[in-house]
């Protein structure tokens, strides 16, 4: 079943055009990947599909609604930054908690949500610290336990590893695969990094200046590069 459908999507800032009749489909439990140099406008378009940011012209649909006019809040999708943006006052379970809260969940739903998304990330020992006590990657995985507890039918991730040390960043792809593979739910991830995008997605979407040059399963578009930019950007082989 289609999970999240972008139809001639066009997005301007004053008079720059940033993004141009951009068209994805993505199905049920896809993990896609949005990559393509700075600036090309991968962001934005996330940000459009969780409702942070208006489009200009086009449609986008989750399921079978279309959503061009429904708040953030009111989409089933959950969005893990690049800078986890923890509230440093609270620990780890009540960071995971407090979107929960303010929907008006009870005490024994709550618990039994923070404590599923604690064992899933490996989180359990840490419930009490604070962020300040945590490592890189360890605040990485709350951010992304704040996302899962809501149980979204679509994450949304903007480079989620780029504050990590190289090391970190490999081994943190391993795991949100297999977090992927766990939850069977869509992700679509921003990246500007090729390896991350070629290594983690069923499916990727180079983009470049605003509109999109390929889409495809990542070892087809590595094979047969759409154009130039695409073989130079991938990494192809001439
Ligand atoms: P990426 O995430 O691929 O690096 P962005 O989506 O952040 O790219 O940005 C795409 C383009 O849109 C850039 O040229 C950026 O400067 C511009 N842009 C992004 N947000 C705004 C904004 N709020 N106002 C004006 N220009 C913006
Ligand atoms: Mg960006």
């Amino acid at each position: 079943m289609s999970s999240l459908t972008i139809r001639e999507v066009s997005k301007s800032f004053g008079t720059a055009s940033v993004l141009r009749k951009i068209n994805v489909d993505i199905e049920d439990g896809e993990f896609v990947i949005l990559v393509g140099p700075s600036g090309c406008g991968k962001s934005t378009l996330l940000r459009m599909i969780a409702g942070l940011e208006k489009t200009t012209s086009g449609e986008i649909s989750i399921g079978s609604r279309m959503v061009n006019d429904l708040p953030a809040k009111a989409r089933d999708i959950a969005m893990v930054f690049q800078n986890y943006a923890l509230y440093p006052h609270m620990n780890v379970a009540e960071n995971m908690a407090f979107s929960l809260k303010l929907k008006g969940a009870g005490k024994d739903e709550i618990k039994r949500k923070v404590d599923r998304a604690a064992e899933i990330l490996g989180l359990g020992a840490l419930l009490d610290r604070y962020p300040r006590q945590l490592s890189g990657g360890q605040r990485q995985r709350v951010a992304m336990g704040r996302a899962i507890v809501r149980d979204p039918r679509i994450f949304l991730f903007d480079e989620p590893l780029s504050n990590l040390d190289a090391k970190l960043r490999v081994q943190m792809r391993t795991e949100i695969k297999a977090l992927h593979q766990r939850l069977k739910s869509t992700i679509v991830y921003v990246t500007h990094d090729q390896i991350e995008a070629m290594t983690m997605a069923d499916k990727i979407v180079v983009m470049h200046n605003g509109t999109i040059e390929q889409i495809g399963a990542p070892l087809d578009v590595y094979d047969r590069p759409a154009n130039l930019f695409v073989a130079q950007f991938i990494g192809s082989p001439a």
